[in-house]
């Protein structure tokens, strides 16, 4: 509300100003005022890059969604098949569109470091 109303001041004076060039400019005006660091800290960086979505997104088993041609849709088991286990399963992951037994496998994939 303090940016809106300042804003409309700012307005009466300058017309042709643009609201998201004033937001911005208003919020590069307060980073500078606070000695805000804006880059991202290399270790800040790492830990990203060692978190992969799996152990990082929201996760929740959902159902395979069915085709026109298969109802049951299912399809492998992404931790299954890399334990070189064959094994069809109806539920999947779409935050990851992996395939994943809901029982076991499902923890294991979005909290194992290494698969
Ligand atoms: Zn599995
Ligand atoms: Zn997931």
């Amino acid at each position: 509300m303090a940016i809106w109303n300042a804003f409309i001041l700012r307005k009466k004076k300058l017309p042709n100003i643009d609201n998201y060039d004033f937001r911005m400019n208003l919020v590069e005006r307060i980073l500078e005022k606070f000695h805000v660091t804006t880059p991202r800290s290399a270790k800040q960086q790492k830990l990203q890059n060692d978190c992969p979505l799996r152990l990082t997104g929201r996760h929740f088993p959902d159902l395979v969604p069915s085709t026109s041609s298969k109802k049951n849709a299912s399809r492998k088991c992404i931790v299954c098949s890399k334990a070189k286990v064959r094994r069809e399963i109806r539920y999947q992951c779409n935050e990851c569109d992996a395939g994943l037994c809901v029982q076991s496998c499902f923890r294991k994939y979005l909290t194992a470091d290494n698969l």
